[in-house]
């Protein structure tokens, strides 16, 4: 039997045409795409699509989006064997992430792709992404599983899990890298796929469930020589804070002076919900190395392990949205839920 996809599509370059007026780039329609890549129709598989109104370009996401993106996924699960998400790139690691631990129990292949170049321009990139994008979702194994049961960004014939991808460039066709997990597979002359770095389901029975109540108080200090105490409090400390994303140097450190620890114990007193990500690109946190990382740990800073920004704060949005129990969430963040971090 035909494998069967939905391709969502949100916005982004791999959609745009230049405006003849003032030459920015803007969203054109689904059908215009699909024109441009005849080669899909050479694959044996069914294709649907969807197509967001309004189209975005991805920095205009909002958590909105991914709860429209989680309940489309969810209504449509039992019709198809995969889900291809056409996105921007700049923020297409913060909505893959969010819809990791938004989508509990996944068994199918939610499949982010996109393109730093239009599709409708010659050396376009657009296109293998997409035709890669749709085999992957597609890919099913002898049993007749999905090969990549996972939230995950195709891009420059990577796939990448969704919630370990970070964009590096804003002009190479290799724009995303997941500097701490293996690539879920690579596309070569075949599509080569790296079964033991894929998360696959303790049970193939169908229970998805979606988590579309979202907290969004976070903030994000990237911790910086020149800081003051005033910023550091309002960010730490402000009422409409729940959550502060801390990004510290290299492994989870950051200044030692009594100013900044009073304001991290007095945010922690406040019950904050404080953790530790490395601005490193790759690496973990560990607040047990060095003296300055630890004094953090003492303060009650969680450690976010080897998460990128983009997990960690999707990961809080959702368990902040499942519960008002501070503790709950900092306890529950320390843990691996959807493979974002290593133990
Ligand atoms: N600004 C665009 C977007 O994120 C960039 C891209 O798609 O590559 O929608």
């Amino acid at each position: 039997m035909k494998a069967s996809l939905l391709i969502i599509y949100t916005g982004g370059t791999i959609g745009m045409v230049e405006d003849p007026v003032d030459s920015t780039l803007k969203p054109f329609d689904f059908s215009q795409i699909l024109s441009e890549v005849p080669e899909l129709a050479k694959f044996a598989v069914r294709i649907d699509s969807h197509t967001f109104d309004p189209l975005i370009d991805s920095s205009d996401v909002e958590p909105a989006l991914w709860v429209s993106l989680a309940e489309l996924i969810r209504d449509r699960y039992d019709d198809y064997d995969g889900f291809v998400i056409l996105h921007g790139t700049d923020t297409m690691a913060y909505s893959a992430s969010a819809l990791s631990f938004m989508l509990d129990g996944l068994t199918k292949p939610v499949i982010f792709t996109g393109s730093q170049l239009p599709i409708g321009k010659p050396r376009t990139d657009g296109k293998e992404n997409l035709v890669s994008a749709v085999e992957i979702a597609a890919a099913q194994d002898a049993g007749g599983h999905a090969m990549v049961p996972e939230v995950a960004i195709c891009f420059d014939a990577s796939l990448l899990r969704g919630n370990r991808a970070t964009k590096i460039s804003a002009e190479d066709f290799h724009a995303f890298s997941s500097p701490d997990w293996p690539d879920l597979a690579e596309a070569g002359i075949n599509i080569r796929y790296n079964r033991p770095a894929i998360r696959y389901p303790s049970t193939w029975e169908p229970h998805l469930k979606v988590q579309t109540h979202l907290d969004t108080r976070v903030s994000i200090l990237k911790v910086h020589p020149g800081m003051t105490p005033q910023v550091v409090r309002n960010i730490l400390c402000g009422p409409e804070t729940r959550a502060v994303i801390l990004e510290t140097y290299g492994s989870g450190n950051a200044l030692s002076k009594p100013w900044f620890l009073d304001i991290v114990r007095e945010a922690d007193r406040m019950g904050k919900i404080l953790v530790n990500v490395t601005q490193c690109k790759s690496g973990t946190v560990n607040m047990d190395l060095y003296a300055t990382g630890n004094a953090l740990k003492q303060a009650g800073v969680v450690s976010g392990a080897d998460a990128t920004t983009e997990a960690a704060l999707a990961k809080l949005f959702c368990l902040m949205g499942m519960s008002d129990n501070n503790p709950w969430v900092k306890e529950t963040f320390g843990k691996d839920l959807r493979g974002e971090i290593s133990k």
